[in-house]
């Protein structure tokens, strides 16, 4: 079992073999010289043993009992990413634009495709924006279908224009 030490010189955790217990190390950050305590068998550790997050999430600080336990107890957004900083209490976050993208999807399919364009690149930006907790998630269905439809008024003139040109070949051709 490795002891885990703090450098007296940058707080750095070391991680040390108990082989080298009671001898001295040098901190790899800082290079202070760091006394490794020798712990007997029958000592306790220095870290909680109740913490099972403690071999797989090294912390520069002090170690806390729990890492998780100033997370949300409940994520409202599964697609927020994992590595968001978890200062979001009180932060500010932009109203959603959902309804607006929305619309300028499905007038986008209707008639004009600029404005199927303009939802396309407002629902990928919005969404990332979600995604990124700086954005109102609550209208992330109402963006994506926004979007999506922005992306099949797009194909549709596209396809249009495709099959305009298909013709005007075929005409020529004739
Ligand atoms: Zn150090």
């Amino acid at each position: 079992m490795p002891i885990e030490i703090s450098c007296t010189g940058c707080s750095q955790l070391l991680r040390v073999s108990d082989q080298h217990a009671g001898k001295k190390a040098r901190c790899p950050s800082c290079g202070t010289i760091v006394q490794i305590p020798k712990f007997g068998p029958d000592e306790p550790s220095p870290l909680p043993a109740d913490d099972p997050f403690s071999d797989s999430f090294p912390q520069q600080s002090e170690p806390k009992p729990n890492p998780f336990a100033d997370r949300p107890p409940s994520t409202p957004n599964p697609y927020l990413s994992p590595a968001q900083p978890s200062g979001r209490s009180g932060g500010f976050q932009k109203a959603h634009r959902g309804g607006l993208v929305l619309t300028f999807g499905i007038v986008g399919v209707l008639c004009c495709m600029p404005l199927g364009i303009a939802a396309w690149v407002m629902g990928a930006s919005d969404l990332s924006e979600m995604r990124a907790g700086r954005m109102d998630p609550g209208g992330m269905d109402t963006t994506r279908v926004g979007m999506i439809l922005g992306i099949v008024s797009v194909g549709l003139a596209v396809l249009g224009i495709v099959v305009n040109v298909l013709l005007m070949v075929v005409g020529a051709a004739l």
